[in-house]
């Protein structure tokens, strides 16, 4: 079941690839796993998986501690700063840096473990009050003190869109993110690379990579609905 769906999400991602006239190795699906059990991660590993997203903690070591080295565990949830220090030598990239603090706190802890962490910056496009992230204006000042911390290293930017019923309701969401990032990289801010955009979801992410994603996070359309208990 895992399989197919991984097929039938692969075989969308390559119709929106050639839609875009972009090559298929610019995009990486990672697998949102958050609250499934190990068991699904292993069925979809045998279907040549690498690239899981956790929102949680202590799900991301746990996964990670189980299941084989060569995987890469995404951080696409909000994090504490008191848990920084479970997952700073774990994570393959955190998606969800937002304040100037928790990258102080990311980079003292890598620091102390000795490497240098991977982060995405958090916008919140839409200005939604409910979610996390910075706004497209904030950004370039939180960029400008973010970049001077030596065991971190700016990869690009993150959003989640809002939840539409229409795909295309979100496109100028992307397509302003995108927009975003090749501002900053025109800037060419040290310590700061623009060549991650992680966008998309189960609803939204042909549309994302039409607009430039190069991280999509697809959860549901895998593993099915998840079931909070
Ligand atoms: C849960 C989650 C996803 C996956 O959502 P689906 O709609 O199930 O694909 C993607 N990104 C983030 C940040 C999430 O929390």
């Amino acid at each position: 079941m895992i399989c197919d769906n991984l097929k039938v999400v692969e075989t969308n991602i390559q119709a929106a690839c050639d839609r875009a006239a972009r090559n298929r190795d610019e995009v990486t699906l990672i697998a949102v796993s958050k609250t499934k059990p190990l068991a699904c991660l292993q069925e979809a590993i045998a279907c040549g998986q690498v690239d899981f997203g956790e929102n949680k903690v202590q799900d991301l070591t746990e996964k990670y501690e189980a299941l084989p080295k060569n995987l890469r565990f995404h951080m696409i949830g909000h994090l504490q700063r008191n848990k920084v220090k479970y997952i700073v030598d774990k994570v393959a990239l955190l998606h969800s840096v937002d304040s100037l603090r928790l990258a102080e706190t990311i980079n003292s802890e890598a620091s102390k473990k000795g490497v240098i962490v991977p982060i995405l910056i958090e916008i919140n496009v839409a200005e939604e009050e409910t979610k996390f992230g910075v706004t497209c204006s904030e950004v370039f000042g939180l960029l400008e003190e973010i970049s001077k911390l030596p065991n971190l290293k700016i990869m690009g930017l993150m959003t989640i869109a809002p939840f539409v019923s229409n795909p295309e309701e979100n496109r100028l969401i992307f397509r302003r993110l995108k927009e975003l990032s090749v501002d900053i990289s025109a800037k060419n801010m040290n310590n700061v690379n623009m060549d991650i955009l992680s966008m998309g979801m189960t609803g939204d992410y042909e549309v994302a990579i039409e607009e430039g994603a190069t991280m999509v996070r697809v959860g549901t359309g895998i593993f099915g609905e998840r079931n909070y208990v």
